[in-house]
């Protein structure tokens, strides 16, 4: 009888989930369980929230330290609307006119507005390439990302069921058009024909951090986020959809464990039940992981079978960044810009042979003191200059770095007619060993496994294990893939998955 209230008090204790890893997928995951009346803890082993979605300052310049392109901002408004919540009421953002400047070495200059219409007319005006051309091919990058989605984005693609619907369906009859099975660079060319053009949408491979030359043209799905949809900027930046995310979770009762390195999922009787830190123990009715799947299953789950197949496939991309603050103001500068190589296909070639870095590489900056002028003090702005660079195989990245550095600045000195270097007031720098560092992603990779073959999707480790039951996987190297877009969505998935408390 003495028992009786404390038996009573365990039966409807809520479940608990734990979630190891604050990135973006894994704070939209405690934020959807705790909806859903789980009481939700978040381990991080950092001191601070959102891992490579976070941001700094640097002597009165503003940085976002990773992302800086938002698409389909409507995936964050859905988390405040799910919690009851009015999203205007705590996170903001506008549509931006102009997507991107783009630089080619020639002196040519195209701004590409932020919509369809007004980029294939400037277009028609710059590269003179009929807008109609242009216009044909965004129209198939809507077809093919509205066909695809609803397949391969917005569920597991691990799950039978999954595959008898309607969706599924009109996929399969429409596979021929979709890219699936040409090449996406060969499919520009026959589609685009001029080259420059040719180019700016090869690009469209880096947003998942694949090589356009290897690539499916199913890709060229991805275009039309940026110019159908639009890009976008958030107020505050983009570190403000962390810092707003993780507000809302705490609002929601999640509590958040900083510089708390989780090193072991703990499993009885193929059922994962918590997580060890050290010596101590945390038991969970559902286990999220949030970390990259590689460390994940070499330390993490250590003691169980790994899927030796998916931990095999293929690295994104990885970065060298430099952040500087730079004493002057180009106008000629809009907040996204892309300074173009004159060998594409050499630059990707050596991206994913992996060994050293082009001489010429493609060089992006982002600069959002024009848009925020507290980013950057009067008269500067705040550069965040770009190469993709391959992953971290313990290349000697000192002597690459000091290399690049030279390189980056040399091209961008001729193309904007004005020595850069003596403008740097202050400098930091980002390479593929700290990435892996701060984040734990295997090798430093942007967005997990590529997608450098057709099979990628069906390849990335699936949202929840099969062989260890309450144990899920989100964020960048896990379905759908990499990308604040698609980390938002594998959060989704595997809330789906986990039935209500
Ligand atoms: P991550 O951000 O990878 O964070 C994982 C977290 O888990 C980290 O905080 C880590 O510390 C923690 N963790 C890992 N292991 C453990 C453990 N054992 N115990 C405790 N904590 C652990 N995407 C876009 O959409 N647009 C862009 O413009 C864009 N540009 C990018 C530029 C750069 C330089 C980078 C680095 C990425 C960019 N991306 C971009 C990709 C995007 O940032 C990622 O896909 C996304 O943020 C990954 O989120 P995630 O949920 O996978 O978690």
């Amino acid at each position: 009888n003495i028992l009786r209230p404390i038996q009573f008090i365990c039966a409807v204790r809520p479940p608990t989930a734990c979630v190891i890893g604050s990135g973006i997928a894994g704070i939209a995951a405690a934020i959807r369980l705790a909806c859903k009346g789980y009481t939700v803890t978040v381990f991080e082993k950092n001191t601070y929230p959102g891992g490579k979605l976070t941001a700094f300052m640097q002597d009165g310049f503003r940085f976002d330290a990773g992302p800086s392109l938002f698409t389909l901002p409507h995936q964050v408004d859905e988390l405040f609307e799910l919690a009851g919540e009015n999203p205007r009421d705590h996170f903001n953002y506008q549509r931006l006119p102009v997507a991107c400047h783009y630089f080619w070495d020639d002196g040519t200059f195209l701004p590409a507005p932020g919509n369809v219409e007004g980029f294939a007319a400037e277009v028609e005006r710059t590269l003179q390439v009929p807008s109609q051309r242009v216009i044909r091919y965004l129209e198939k990058s809507r077809f093919i990302y509205d066909t695809t989605a609803p397949v391969f984005l917005h569920r597991s693609l691990h799950k039978w069921q999954n595959f008898l619907n309607w969706e599924t369906l009109l996929g399969v009859i429409r596979m021929p058009r979709l890219g699936i099975f040409s090449n996406l660079h060969r499919d520009n060319v026959k589609q685009l024909g001029d080259p420059k053009l040719v180019q700016l949408f090869n690009r469209y491979a880096t947003y998942n951090g694949s090589d356009p030359y290897q690539a499916p043209a199913v890709l060229q799905s991805i275009p039309h986020l940026e110019f159908g949809d639009g890009a976008w900027f958030p107020e505050g930046g983009m570190h403000s959809i962390t810092l707003s995310l993780v507000a809302l979770a705490k609002r929601k009762g999640v509590t958040f464990e900083f510089g708390q390195t989780v090193d072991e999922i703990l499993v009885k009787n193929k059922q994962a039940v918590g997580v060890r830190m050290g010596t101590s123990i945390f038991h969970a009715d559902v286990v999220v992981c949030n970390s990259d799947v590689v460390p994940a299953y070499r330390k993490l789950l250590a003691l169980h079978k790994a899927p030796e197949k998916v931990l095999r496939q293929p690295r994104s991309s990885s970065a060298l960044i430099f952040y500087w603050g730079i004493d002057f103001e180009f106008p000629e500068l809009n907040m996204h810009n892309i300074f173009f190589s004159n060998d594409y296909q050499e630059e990707f070639r050596l991206i994913f042979e992996g060994t050293t870095l082009s001489s010429d590489p493609t060089v992006y900056i982002n600069i959002t003191s024009g848009f925020q002028k507290s980013d950057a003090p009067d008269g500067c702005q705040n550069w965040f200059v770009m190469i993709n660079v391959p992953g971290n195989t313990g290349q000697d990245w000192d002597a690459l770095i000091s290399l690049a550095r030279k390189n980056i600045l040399s091209k961008l000195s001729q193309r904007l007619g004005r020595h850069i270097e003596p403008l740097i007031r202050n400098e930091s720098i980002l390479d593929p060993r700290s990435i892996e560092e701060k984040t734990s992603s295997f090798q430093g990779a942007l967005y997990g496994s590529s997608s450098n073959n057709r099979y990628a999707a069906f390849l990335r480790q699936a949202n929840f294990s099969s062989r260890i039951t309450n144990l899920y996987f989100c964020g960048g190297s896990v379905h759908p893939g990499g990308g604040i877009p698609l980390c938002l969505q594998s959060a989704r998935i595997v809330a789906d998955l986990i039935p209500n408390a």
